[in-house]
C-alpha cells in the first residue's frame, strides 16, 4: 500500500490529490458499498458517479454486450445514440428537444460556451464565487474553486451563491452588477454559468425559486443561462429529475455529466434547437467517444434502473430521512453543528465557528468517519460543511449507520477542541 502510494506520487506526479489521510484503496464495489484491499467493507456516503449503485449488474450486462458486437462513434449511424437521445432528451420539457453527447462534464461545459459564443457574439461569463466547472484552460477560467494561484479570465465574474430567505434577491442583485461591471470593462455578459445545487460554494438548494431573479437579469441583458447539472441532476433531488426544476425556470443550456454513466464516462449538453441551429449552421462538432454506442447502451441501462428500482423515489423518502436524521443531530450537537440543510440525496452540514476552523473540523470529521468505515467529503469556500451525497439506492438502512456514526463522531472531544477554539475567536 505505501509502495503503490510511492509509486503512484513517483508516476502520476504531484497534481492529484488523495481524499484522506491515509489513501483508500478500495478494490471492489457493489450498490452502496466498497471494500478495500484488505477486505474492510465501507458505507459510501459521498459518490455520486455510481449513480444507480456500484457495478449495477445491469450496467455492466449492458456495456459487455454493446462492447462484444460494436464500438463506433458519431459520424456512422447507430440506433442506441439515437434512442439514448431521444430518451434523454424525454426527460426535459419539450423546448429543450435536441442533445449533443461528450465524454465529461467538463467537455460539455466546454462546449456550452462555444454554444453560447457562436450565438451571442460575446464572451462575458458569471460564475459563483467558489465555483468549479471543468478541467479544461477555459473552465478553469470560471473555477475559482481551483484556488488563489488560478487566475480567473478577465472575461469572467464572481458573484455570492444564493443563501439565506432573500438570497435570490441578493443573488439577483449581484448578477446585474457582474453586468455592468463587465460592460465597464468593454465586455457583454454571453452567459451566467452555475451549478443548480451551488455544490462547490456550500449546497445551496434553497428557498425554491430563489434563482429566477438571476436567471431574468441575464436574460433582460440578453445572454443565456447554462445551468451546470454534472453534479446535482438525474433524481439525486427526489422530487424533481433536474435540481434547477425545483426552481421553476428553464435553462437555455443544461449540461449533464457524472451520474449518467454510472462509472462510465457519459456526459452531454442539452438545449433549444434554434440555439444548436445557429451553431451547426457556422461550426461542426466531432467528439472522437462522445456518443459512442457502449456509452449508449450505458447510459440506457442506468436510466432503466432508475425507473424500475424507482431510485428517485427512493431519494425522495430516503433524503427526507436523511435530512430529518441531520437536524436531530444538529439539535443533539448545537456546540459543534451550525446547519443541517439539503434535498433528497444531496445534503450539508456545517459546522460551527469561523469558516477556516469550521473547515479543519471537517478535515478531522471525514478522517474519522472514515476510520469508522462511512465515506463522505466536504464542501463550501473553506470545507466548512460535510458534504453527504450517495449513490441514489441508498437505504434507510444505511440513512441510520450514518447518522449513528455521525453522532458518535460529533460527540468526540479532538472535533470539538477544533471547533471550540474558533468558537471563542467569532
Ligand atoms: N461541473 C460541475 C458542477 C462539477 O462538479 C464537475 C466535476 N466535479 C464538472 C463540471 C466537470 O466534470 P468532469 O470532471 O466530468 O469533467
Amino acid at each position: 500500500m505505501t509502495d503503490l502510494a510511492t509509486r503512484r506520487a513517483r508516476t502520476l506526479g504531484p497534481a492529484y490529490r488523495h481524499f484522506y489521510d491515509a489513501p483508500l484503496y478500495p478494490v471492489r464495489g457493489r450498490g452502496v458499498e466498497l471494500w478495500d484491499a484488505e477486505g474492510r467493507r465501507y458505507l459510501d456516503a459521498y459518490n455520486n458517479v455510481p449513480s444507480v449503485g456500484h457495478c449495477h449488474p445491469r450496467v455492466t450486462e449492458a456495456l459487455a454486450r454493446q462492447a462484444e458486437i460494436l464500438n463506433t462513434h458519431t459520424r456512422y449511424m447507430h440506433e442506441a445514440v439515437v434512442t439514448y437521445g431521444e430518451r434523454l432528451t424525454g426527460l426535459f420539457d419539450p423546448a429543450l428537444s435536441q442533445v449533443m453527447f461528450t465524454c465529461t462534464g467538463s467537455e460539455a461545459n466546454d462546449l456550452a460556451l462555444r454554444l453560447v459564443r457562436a450565438v451571442t457574439g460575446r464572451s462575458g461569463i458569471i460564475v459563483t464565487s467558489n465555483a468549479y466547472h471543468g478541467v479544461t484552460l477555459a473552465l478553469a477560467e470560471m473555477s475559482p474553486s481551483l484556488g488563489a494561484h488560478n487566475p480567473l479570465g478577465a472575461h469572467v465574474r464572481t458573484v455570492a451563491p444564493p443563501s439565506g430567505a432573500d438570497g435570490g434577491t441578493r443573488f439577483a442583485a449581484d448578477v446585474r452588477a457582474a453586468i455592468a461591471s463587465l460592460e465597464e470593462a468593454g465586455l457583454q455578459a454571453g452567459a451566467l454559468l452555475f451549478d443548480t445545487a451551488f455544490a462547490s460554494d456550500g449546497l445551496r438548494l434553497d428557498p425554491p425559486g430563489c434563482i429566477a431573479g438571476a436567471v431574468a437579469e441575464i436574460r433582460a441583458a440578453g445572454g443565456l443561462w447554462i445551468a451546470d447539472e454534472v453534479q446535482a441532476g438525474l433524481g439525486r433531488i427526489g422530487s424533481h429529475m433536474w435540481a434547477y426544476e425545483r426552481h421553476g425556470v428553464r435553462p437555455d443550456i443544461v449540461t449533464l455529466g457524472k451520474p449518467l454513466g454510472a462509472g462510465h464516462p457519459i456526459a452531454a449538453m442539452v438545449t433549444r434547437p434554434d440555439l444548436l441551429a445557429e451553431f451547426g449552421k457556422k461550426t461542426r462538432y466531432f467528439n472522437t467517444f462522445g456518443g459512442n454506442p457502449v456509452s449508449a447502451a450505458v447510459g440506457l441501462a442506468v436510466l432503466d434502473v432508475i425507473e424500475d428500482e424507482g431510485l428517485m423515489q427512493n431519494a425522495a423518502e430516503t433524503g427526507a430521512r436523511l435530512l430529518s436524521g441531520l437536524r436531530d443531530l444538529a439539535a443533539r450537537h448545537p456546540e459543534a453543528v451550525a446547519d443541517a440543510r439539503g434535498t433528497g440525496l444531496y445534503a450539508a452540514l456545517e459546522l460551527r465557528g469561523t469558516p477556516e476552523a469550521a473547515g479543519q473540523g471537517i478535515t478531522w470529521l471525514t478522517n474519522e468517519m472514515r476510520r469508522r468505515g462511512i465515506l463522505l467529503g466536504s464542501c463550501g469556500a473553506h470545507g466548512e460543511a460535510l458534504k453527504i451525497r450517495p449513490p441514489l439506492p441508498f437505504s434507510p438502512q444505511n440513512v441510520a449507520e450514518l447518522v449513528t456514526a455521525l453522532d458518535a463522531a460529533l460527540s468526540d472531544d479532538a472535533l470539538l477542541q477544533t471547533l471550540g477554539k474558533s468558537a471563542q475567536d467569532v
